[in-house]
């Protein structure tokens, strides 16, 4: 019997009805599926069935000798492909693989946001259906206005219609985690270097550096965040261009207004 590794995050889904939520909710193409880390592959025997290829990433070499065995056959058959290791390893600076794919996964919740943001990085990656903490899906799938409205849901939302499908209550694992669940699903209609968002990978990196540094104090004005790296003069007129409020919260301001004050105040 194997037992779960805290250190991996291993919280396996028992639950059949969410499992086939899960393969309902999946986009309907033929393209090739990536999961990252399958476990006990129980949601991966679900996704061949549904799928024509899977190429699954897995951590814990224990579990990866467990699913060689049990998968032998599909393996075999060319329409599996297990890789053992770290997937941040394998993201580092290029796409996970060379052809499109859609990443459909119950996520590791320590690494989750990095994941996430990984992929919405890597163009070859066309969607994401996955389950994680309820709080971080909150925050990919916030619209502006929201309170939860972050910068992690302006990185989503630049580029991908997001949407929390439902949520997923701790007995549902084995062993239960102690926080509820959602799946969050991004599909994406456009890419970071697209012509008029952003002319360079540098230039991504500066605006998440520029969001992060918008959202330092979440609850405080949004111009006090910035008057810790910019000019009060120039972002007082640069609000005044833009019809912002000098009052506006982080939270308030449309994704629009967040690309404009970026563009102009690192031209
Ligand atoms: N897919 C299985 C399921 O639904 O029951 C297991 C999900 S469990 C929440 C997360 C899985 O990700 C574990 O199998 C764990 O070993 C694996 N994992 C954790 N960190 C990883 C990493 N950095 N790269 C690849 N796999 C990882």
């Amino acid at each position: 019997m194997i037992k779960a590794k805290k250190k991996f995050g291993q919280n396996f889904l028992k639950d059949e009805s969410i499992k086939n939520q899960i393969i309902q909710s999946m986009p309907n193409d033929d393209k090739l599926v990536v999961e990252i880390g399958p476990g006990l592959g129980d949601l991966t025997k679900e996704l061949l069935k549904a799928s024509k290829r899977v190429v699954a990433f897995e951590i814990d070499l224990e579990l990866c000798g467990y699913l060689q065995n049990i998968f032998k056959t599909e393996i075999q058959s060319g329409q599996f492909e297990l890789i053992c290791g770290d997937v941040l390893d394998e993201y580092q600076n290029t796409s996970l693989r060379e052809e499109e794919y859609h990443l459909i996964a119950n996520l590791p919740y320590y690494v989750a946001t990095n994941i996430i943001l990984k992929a919405l990085d890597d163009d070859k990656c066309m969607s994401i259906l996955v389950m994680i903490q309820k709080e971080v899906a909150v925050k990919f799938a916030s619209k502006s206005g929201d309170k939860t409205f972050s910068a992690l849901s302006i990185l989503a939302n630049i580029i991908a219609k997001s949407q929390i499908l439902f949520d997923v209550g701790s007995q549902c694992f084995d062993p239960p985690p102690k926080v509820t669940s959602s799946v969050l699903r991004l599909v994406k209609f456009s890419k970071y270097l697209e012509k008029d968002l952003f002319e360079t990978t540098t230039e991504v990196e500066q605006f998440k550096t520029f969001l992060k540094i918008a959202f330092r104090q979440p609850r405080k004005v949004l111009i006090k965040n910035l008057q810790h790296t910019y000019q009060k003069e120039e972002l007082t007129k640069l609000f005044d261009i833009l019809k912002i409020e000098l009052k506006s919260r982080p939270h308030q301001l449309k994704i629009s207004d967040y690309h404009l004050l970026f563009k102009n105040l690192n031209k």
